[in-house]
């Protein structure tokens, strides 16, 4: 689960972390009284959406000005104006994909003077079971682009969850990005902070880019991006309430209510399987002849008639959607219950697209009986090329 930055700081801020003070506006005529607590001379006008590049970002409405999606304002009626244009308005960045994100959260902040801007983040690293930090002295830039054209100036390291962050890491720290006396002491400790907030909030990954050195020789995080892992948010009714819907996925959102494993995806062929490794093989195989998944979907183990029709109705709610492949190796799953599901939904919503049917593994006779005795105009498939095949035809029209 993902939170807006303005949320993120103030859980930083928990911990006593350093960030800029600011105010969340949910509407434009907040703008005023917000611009005059923080009391100026320089502003930060942010718009607040669950993705980076904000700042890089464009409008794609014209009466949102030419600025991107983070400002500067020297003045309480250019932060007015600003937040005027920003919010309600699309804003696409690198992360959005180009459909972009309407901006209904605006974080006015103090605006700090930078001497300096670093990278800093901590993620789960599954390679050592253990909490990585990656810190380069190259911030406020595409990380990706850093690690691929110039990867010697990125230090990282991973921590011994039995003795939490030590002296010596902070010291690393502190020589990746030259930092001597008093600032490699804030470096230690905010380090420390840092990985205490990541650890008792259950977070998988957290990054703070910039980090920066104020003129005043103040370490500070400017920006704050922070995911959760879902599996822990039953010990955090805290951040669940931060949860803000209207970012993410509507069709997401409704199979999560069935505990569906579902993620949107912007292909055309919609995907119904069982276990999330055959799931992964369908999409590779749907791109293999050419066709790009609409999702990815795991039913699970032991789903139910219930179950499946839900799954059937979110994948037919995309308007992207041109053709169904479902694709079931029955095990615990019993093909015949798929089966069932599958013609109960397909009565339910009706079908304007074609759909192909592979079945395996238990009751796969009784599964295919109750497709073929259902009437429905569906194409039975033997096995997942041969699946993949029909479906990618089918959408193509040949
Ligand atoms: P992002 O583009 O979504 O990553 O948004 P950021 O919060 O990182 O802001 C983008 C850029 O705006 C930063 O890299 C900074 O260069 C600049 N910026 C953000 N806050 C301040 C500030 O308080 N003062 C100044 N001078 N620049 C800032
Ligand atoms: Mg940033």
């Amino acid at each position: 689960m993902n939170i807006h930055e303005y949320q993120a700081k103030a859980v930083l801020k928990e911990f006593g972390v350093p960030v800029s003070k600011g105010v969340p506006i949910l509407k434009a005529e907040e703008a005023e009284a917000a611009a005059k607590q923080l009391g100026g001379p320089l502003w930060v006008v942010k718009s607040q959406i669950h993705a980076g590049g904000r700042g890089k970002g464009k409008f794609k409405e014209a009466s949102a000005g030419e600025k991107g999606g983070v400002r500067l304002s020297k003045s309480i009626d250019e932060t007015k104006q600003f937040v005027k244009e920003m919010l309600g308005a699309t804003l696409v960045t690198e992360q959005t994909g180009p459909a972009g994100k309407q901006v209904n959260r605006i974080y006015l902040e103090d605006g700090s003077d930078i001497e300096k801007e670093f990278y800093l983040s901590l993620l789960v690293d599954r390679e050592t079971s253990r909490v990585a930090f990656v810190v380069s002295t190259e911030g406020g830039m595409n990380i990706e682009e850093v690690a691929h054209n110039t990867p010697e100036k990125i230090v990282t390291f991973s921590v011994d969850p039995a003795t939490g962050v030590m002296g010596h890491h902070g010291r690393t720290v502190a020589q990746a990005l030259g930092l001597k006396g008093d600032l490699a002491k804030q470096a230690e400790k905010l380090i420390t902070q840092l990985y205490t907030a990541f650890i008792a909030k259950d977070m998988d990954m957290l990054e703070i880019n910039p980090l920066i050195i104020s003129k005043q020789g103040e370490l500070k995080c400017l920006d704050a991006k922070m995911s959760f892992d879902s599996n822990a948010l039953y010990r955090h009714p805290e951040i669940v309430a931060l949860r803000d819907t209207t970012e993410e996925d509507a069709k997401e959102i409704e199979a999560s209510k069935y505990d569906l494993a579902y993620i949107a995806l912007d292909g055309t062929i919609g995907c119904m399987v069982n276990g999330a490794g055959l799931a992964m093989a369908t999409l590779d195989i749907i791109k293999l002849y050419g066709e790009s998944p609409a999702n990815f979907l795991d039913v699970g183990g032991g789903a139910t008639e219930e179950k499946v029709t839900a799954a059937f109705k979110i994948i037919t709610s995309d308007p992207n959607v041109k053709g169904i492949l479902v694709n079931i190796f029955g095990g615990i799953m019993k093909c015949d219950i798929i089966a069932a599901g599958v013609v109960a939904a397909v009565k339910a919503v009706g079908l304007k697209v074609p759909l192909v049917v592979r079945l395996e593994g238990t009751n796969v006779e009784e599964g295919k009986k109750i497709i073929r005795e259902s009437g429905l105009n569906v194409l039975p498939a033997d096995d997942l090329d041969d699946a993949a095949q029909k479906i990618v035809n089918a959408v193509k029209g040949k």
